[in-house]
């Protein structure tokens, strides 16, 4: 044992995830010419000659990010993938390849592996990725998957967090809050069916909630739509943790404030029904609620003529000086400030 020569004992729910990470990585400095970005973005940047390259890494734990009671198994190794493509897309970059790591108690069997591997398997074929390597080891509490994804950018064309402007208009792609539905629709199908063991789930009303909950799909789309348009967003992230939380990071790491426009913010009529179903309010969840995997970004003002009307994207607000602080613009027209609620594994 190595002896604990700090007897503190600070609980991590104390700093949360964000200030955890920034603790424990403020004192690594940068000392390769090849390092462009380190830590803090979707993914680090990399530089060789004119090849710049991307990497990012993820980490799935069962019972924390997934429960395998309603997640069949080629869907979380799918969804694995995405959301580490995802922070690849979010920097502006060609995903290449990916190492899978999977750590997994002999609760498994081959079958089990396989279904995960084929979910994986279908993930790298459809967005072009090749799986280059990994590691497999054996786990004492259930399935822990670690993803690398790697990709390519020109120098130049990356998108850090950093490079909003005041005045930047503030877009995201596709509608948000329908992952965190599509979770709450399978939780309540979940205690259903604990109750009663033989009753079938109807899930035939949430089929588009159901499914960006369990199969995610990440933007590459849109990488390629901003190269057709000829706009470069001058910062972007993906949305794991939710709106609110992504904005924040825009925000703090430019040095902007926002103005958000609730009546703006895309939601699916899934999303609005499901959410009066549940009693909840369907803002709080686009804000909150994560795993989306849609693209947040800012955009000069000199290029809306270019996104106009493209159904792809939606323009949510825009961005001011830090001072004026970071704000949600209600349907009545008040202004509250945005806070991070964000998904939060270690406080859950
Ligand atoms: P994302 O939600 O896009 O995956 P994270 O919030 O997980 O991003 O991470 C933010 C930044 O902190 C990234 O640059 C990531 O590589 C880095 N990071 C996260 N955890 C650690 C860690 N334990 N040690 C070093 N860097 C980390
Ligand atoms: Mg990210």
């Amino acid at each position: 044992m190595i002896e604990d020569k700090n007897p503190k004992r600070t609980p991590l729910s104390e700093l949360g995830e964000f200030k955890l990470i920034e603790h424990l990585t403020e004192h690594f400095k940068i000392e390769q010419k090849s390092t462009i970005k380190g830590i803090g973005d979707d993914a680090a940047v990399l530089s060789y000659g004119k090849k710049q390259i991307v990497v990012t890494t993820d980490l799935l734990v069962e019972g924390v990010h997934f429960d395998l009671s309603y997640v069949p198994l080629k869907h979380l190794g799918y969804k694995a993938v995405m959301v580490n493509l995802s922070d690849v897309y979010a920097m502006n970059a060609k995903a290449t390849q990916i190492t899978v790591s999977i750590a997994v108690s002999n609760r498994f069997p081959l079958e089990a592996l396989e279904e995960l591997y084929a979910g994986i398997s279908t993930a790298a074929k459809l967005y072009n990725v090749d799986v280059v390597g990994g590691d497999t080891t054996s786990s004492t509490s259930g399935l822990i998957i670690s993803i690398t994804a790697i990709g390519e950018v020109e120098k130049g064309n990356e998108v850090l967090r950093s490079g909003a402007k005041p005045n930047d208009l503030l877009v995201v792609t596709g509608d948000i809050g329908g992952a965190y539905m599509g979770l709450q629709v399978l939780e309540r199908e979940k205690e259903v069916f604990k109750v009663n063991p033989n009753s079938q789930p109807d899930l035939s009303m949430y089929t588009y909630i159901v499914e960006r909950q369990l199969k995610p799909e990440a933007r590459k789309d849109i990488v390629e739509l901003l190269k057709q348009l000829d706009v470069k967003p001058t910062s972007m992230i993906d949305i794991s943790d939710g709106l609110s939380s992504e904005v924040i990071h825009l925000c703090k790491q430019s040095k902007v404030g926002v103005d958000v426009y609730e009546n703006k913010i895309p939601l699916d009529p899934q999303v609005i029904s499901t959410c009066e179903e549940f009693n909840i309010d369907s803002t709080t969840v686009a804000l909150n609620g994560g795993e989306d995997y849609e693209l947040l970004m800012t955009i000069s003002q000199e290029d809306f003529p270019k996104i106009k009307g493209n159904p792809n994207l939606t323009v949510i607000g825009y961005m001011t000086e830090e001072e004026r602080g970071m704000h949600l613009v209600t349907r009545a027209e008040e202004k509250i400030p945005i806070i991070a609620k964000g998904w939060n594994a270690l406080n859950d």
